[in-house]
């Protein structure tokens, strides 16, 4: 067993880059890869106790990309999994991913002036005290339950923070073919986030859309996931075979900010990723560094 979709605390997660190395230890996992959102903080930290452990750790990180569509014109929101199994991204790469989270910290101030005109008083200040070291609607939510606005984190989501509620404020967020090509120039590979997000698409829109997708760089695609449905799965696996693609595969473990979400086994086990799925990222990797 494997997974290649977790946060740590570093960034909306609960557990500690420590936590989560014992934790992924303890359920012997075969490798574990850590994509927090835009910080790679809880991967430098967990790198030395993964390697006194014996665990086969793989630097990741999660991004929020966009892409325009004719219903959207600003952009669709599209999370990007990238993955450096042999490494770590270049130092350009890491620059960027510094300029996100200005953005984000951007967003976040924004995001409390808007909630203040809907009479919700809390403070940038607060928010940020059980952030990471990058700070996500999730600390938002938590906040928001410490303070009596709400009494859960999906509730934060339905009537403040999600992206069709009053509270809900545009990030700046970089557009995927950008994104993608970062990715492939500082050595990584990019996979495509819980498809099953991709929005209200019919098979054949969502097939058209990976195939854009596809001709902008994109490399893999997350077939194994806590929000997918068998018939999910067997779809992605036909489009990562038809067009060429990486399969990848993880929980989206956040610890307690998603707690009916396992390490591993996902929702009551419905997450399984096949260990090979490991061998293909750093197969896939040494293919890179020999032709480069
Ligand atoms: P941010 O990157 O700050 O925009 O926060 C996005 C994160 O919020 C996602 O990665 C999820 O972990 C979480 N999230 C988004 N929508 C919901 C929701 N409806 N319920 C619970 N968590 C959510
Ligand atoms: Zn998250
Ligand atoms: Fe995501
Ligand atoms: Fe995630």
């Amino acid at each position: 067993m494997i997974d290649l979709h977790t946060h740590t605390n570093a960034s909306d997660g609960t557990y500690t880059p420590q936590e989560l190395v014992n934790e992924a230890v303890s359920l012997g996992l075969y490798a574990l890869a850590i994509t927090d959102h835009d910080t790679f903080a809880g991967y430098h930290v967990a790198r030395p106790l993964a390697q006194a452990a014996g665990l086969r750790l793989i630097c990741g990180i999660e991004l929020s990309t966009t892409y325009p569509t004719p219903q959207k014109p600003d952009g669709k929101t599209i999370h990007v999994l990238a993955y450096w199994p042999t490494g770590e991204p270049h130092e350009d790469f890491c620059a960027w991913i510094r300029e996100l989270q200005e953005s984000r910290r951007d967003r976040n101030r924004r995001l409390i002036a808007r909630l203040r005109e809907l009479g919700v008083n809390i403070t940038l200040e607060e928010v940020e005290a059980i952030g990471g070291s990058i700070t996500a609607r999730p600390h938002f939510a938590r906040v928001l339950i410490e303070k009596g606005y709400v009494d859960t984190i999906s509730s934060a989501f339905t009537r403040y923070l999600g992206e069709c509620a009053p509270g809900f404020v545009q990030r700046d967020s970089a557009p995927i073919a950008e994104s993608l090509q970062r990715i492939q120039q500082s050595g990584g590979v990019s996979s495509l986030a819980h498809p099953v997000r991709l929005g209200n698409l019919t098979h054949a829109e969502e097939r058209a859309l990976v195939q854009e997708l596809v001709e902008l760089g994109l490399q893999g695609i997350e077939v194994h996931h806590s929000d997918h449905q068998p018939e999910d799965r067997i779809r992605y696996a036909q489009y990562a075979e038809e067009f060429g693609l990486l399969a990848t595969g993880g929980s989206d473990f956040h610890g307690a900010n998603k707690p009916n979400i396992r390490l591993g086994s996902g929702k009551s086990g419905n997450v399984a990723v096949p260990d090979e799925m490991a061998d293909a990222l750093y197969a896939l990797r040494s293919e890179y560094l020999h032709q480069s």
